[in-house]
């Protein structure tokens, strides 16, 4: 059925990646390990990058735990409006704290989706994470819903950031692909595989220095 092709696919979807986030989790926990040994000798000031590694493996392990945790997906009728409200005001703080100005245009006459809700918010909070990093000096980032055909609602998530050089595009959305310091280059590949499973796709296009669209695309309900 559906529900045991949706579980199979997240199962090895997971087995896929343990091994390499295992790999991204060890390499903290080694400096870790290697600045407290030096601070068990020494009175010295390596807190900092010791905190600063905890936070990596913390990001690492919050942006997987998404993908790991449902083992099936449970699929319900939602308003798309309703889910995308909700992350904008969770996302509000973060936004405020960069200079970020968040606007949403509702253009569609159908909002209705089915959908995991926890997931696709999930899908919206990483977009919209990665806009607001993509702009670190501030900026508006503008969050249209609209029909791209009848069967098609469209979410678009525009920046005025930093851009995706031309010759990077290819690779964006691949495990641990990130162009941050740090980054853990799992956002996006989470949003393909959670958005894929919705039989929806995600478009981006991008301008170095002009901004970055995200475009996610789902099936209308129908019901
Ligand atoms: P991370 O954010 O941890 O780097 P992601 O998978 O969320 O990982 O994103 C992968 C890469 O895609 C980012 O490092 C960044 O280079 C690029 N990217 C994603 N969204 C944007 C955006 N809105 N503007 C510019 N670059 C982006
Ligand atoms: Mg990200």
């Amino acid at each position: 059925t559906e529900e045991m092709i949706r579980r199979s696919d997240k199962l090895s979807i997971a087995g896929e990646l343990a091994a390499g986030v295992a790999h991204e989790i060890r390499n903290p926990l080694t400096s870790l390990r290697g600045f407290m040994q030096l601070l068990r000798e020494k009175n010295t000031d390596y807190v900092d990058i010791m905190l600063g590694e905890i936070d990596r493996i913390n990001d690492i392990v919050n942006e997987f735990i998404g993908m790991a945790k449902p083992q099936t997906m449970h699929f319900v009728v939602c308003d798309l409006r309703d889910l995308i409200e909700q992350v904008l005001v969770f996302m509000q703080p973060q936004a405020t704290m960069f200079n970020v100005q968040m606007n949403l245009t509702l253009l569609s006459p159908r909002f209705s989706i089915e959908c995991e809700p926890n997931q696709i918010k999930q899908v919206f909070m990483n977009v919209l994470k990665n806009a607001i990093e993509a702009m670190p000096n501030g900026g508006m980032v503008e969050i249209t819903i609209y029909m791209k055909d009848q069967d098609t609602i469209a979410t678009k998530i525009a920046d005025q950031g930093v851009g995706i050089p031309a010759d990077r595009m290819e690779r964006i959305g691949e495990p641990f692909f990130s162009l941050k310091e740090s980054g853990t280059g799992l956002g996006l590949m989470i949003c393909h595989r959670i958005v894929e499973a919705h039989k929806g796709k995600i478009e981006i296009r991008s301008i170095v220095n002009v901004g970055t669209t995200m475009e996610v695309e789902l099936p209308v309900n129908k019901g």
